[in-house]
């Protein structure tokens, strides 16, 4: 049998890495394991909202993230169909005074590099095919195959699945969904270079959404969404059309069509958010693998971020049981009001009152999460 790690941990993107990054900072043992390529792409729009940034500037990582040319976001703009736009500046707080937009080639690639600066064995191409269990049916570890085919078994006390929605973790420990959305958005989105952004851009019109953020290399994000019933008809006329069609009901075509498109469009059909029972014996869950929620209110990237954080503070905590179901509960508080309002926003049931209304529930739950991380007491700042 190989040495045991302390901690293996499945998925080596924001939630998976930034877990592996902080338990090695301090000072446990820690494979992370990643089925795809080291600084790969994956699905997102990107947006970090506050308590994402403050989670990034504790962890001494905001000024790599600078450095790789990630623009600050100093305003949001709200854009409503029925009146006139709403600005919002970004209010210096707690270490954060802007907002950022980061690629996943260049988010993903930071929190990696951090975890394996930590002393975290890193291996890419490296995917978990089945979890190990013992004669109690505790998990201790997992097996693993790599491009090469190559297999072995990762002994570890914890195994974390940090695996995405459709964590193979997950469904190997059969860990049961404790609360289920409806609703959904199916999203297309495209790279625009020269648009001009105050920042942050939403714009709502009924029945739909759409906005802007200012990425890496110059680049805007440009996104559409609606109900998948609704995009699937737009759809039948292209996917160019749907995109569109939808621009323009939002309000954002104009300043589109200014703007020079870059690569190809990018789509979305939608998944149901849920909660999942997110610890068991000898595992946990942290990020998408545990906790999923539309990305209609772009919020997916920092709560896997908080969670990250959440979940190492009570494995460093102990004793294991009574702090992984601490971990569950804290996240659960810290969500559940925002997954409340983010399944009302990707119903598209509203009117524009309405969806005013649910995006400052979203704002309030937003800021009683950053209250609950700036008191946290382990900043994991110290390498
Ligand atoms: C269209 C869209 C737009 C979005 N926009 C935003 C946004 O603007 N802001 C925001 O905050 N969030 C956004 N999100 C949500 C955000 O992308 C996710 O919440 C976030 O990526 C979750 O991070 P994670 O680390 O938990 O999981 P993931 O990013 O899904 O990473 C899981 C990793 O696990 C790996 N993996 C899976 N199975 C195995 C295995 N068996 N062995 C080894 N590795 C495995 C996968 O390769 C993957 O890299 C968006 C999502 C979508 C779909």
């Amino acid at each position: 049998m190989s040495t045991p790690y302390d901690v293996l941990v499945v998925g080596g993107r924001v939630a998976g890495a930034s877990t592996a990054m902080l338990l090695a900072r301090a000072g446990a043992r820690v494979a992370l394991v990643e089925r795809s390529a080291y600084g790969s792409d994956t699905v997102s729009t990107h947006g970090l909202m506050r308590a994402g940034v403050l989670q990034l500037s504790r962890w001494g990582l905001l000024d790599t993230l600078t450095a790789a040319g990630t623009p600050p976001i100093r305003e949001t703009t709200f854009h409503y169909s029925d009146r006139e736009d709403q600005r919002v500046t970004i209010r210096a707080k707690g270490g954060v005074d802007a907002l950022y937009a980061p690629r996943r080639q260049v988010l993903d690639r930071i929190l990696v590099d951090a975890a394996a600066d930590a002393g975290a064995d890193v291996r890419h191409r490296t995917a978990v095919t089945m979890v190990l269990r013992d004669d109690s049916g505790r998990v201790t570890g997992a097996h693993v195959q790599d491009r090469a085919g190559r297999t072995a078994d990762l002994h570890a006390r914890l195994t974390i699945g940090a695996d995405g929605i459709r964590s193979v973790v997950a469904s190997a420990v059969d860990a049961p969904v404790v609360l289920r959305g409806e609703s959904r958005s199916a999203i297309l989105y495209r790279y625009y270079a020269g648009l001009r952004t105050t920042g942050y851009e939403w714009a709502y019109a009924p029945g739909a959404g759409a906005g802007f953020l200012p990425t890496n290399e110059e680049l805007t994000c440009v996104f559409v969404a609606t109900t998948p019933v609704r995009m699937r008809a737009l759809r039948r006329a292209g996917a160019e059309e749907a995109f569109v069609t939808l621009l323009t009901e939002t309000g954002l075509a104009e300043r589109v069509f200014s703007a020079e498109p870059t690569g190809r469009l990018h789509g979305w059909a939608g998944a149901a958010g849920f909660m999942r029972q997110s610890v068991g014996p000898g595992w946990a869950l942290v990020g998408d693998a545990g906790y999923y929620k539309d990305p209609i209110t772009t919020h997916g990237m920092t709560d896997g971020l908080r969670d990250a954080e959440l979940l190492t503070d009570a494995i460093l905590q102990g004793p294991e049981a009574v702090a992984l179901t601490q971990y569950q509960a804290t996240r659960d508080r810290l969500s559940r009001r925002f997954f409340d309002a983010t399944e009302s926003v990707a119903s598209y049931a509203w009117s524009m009152d309405e969806v005013r209304l649910l995006l400052r529930e979203v704002s309030s739950a937003m800021r009683d999460e950053v209250e609950h991380l700036r008191s946290l007491a382990i900043p994991y700042s110290v390498l």
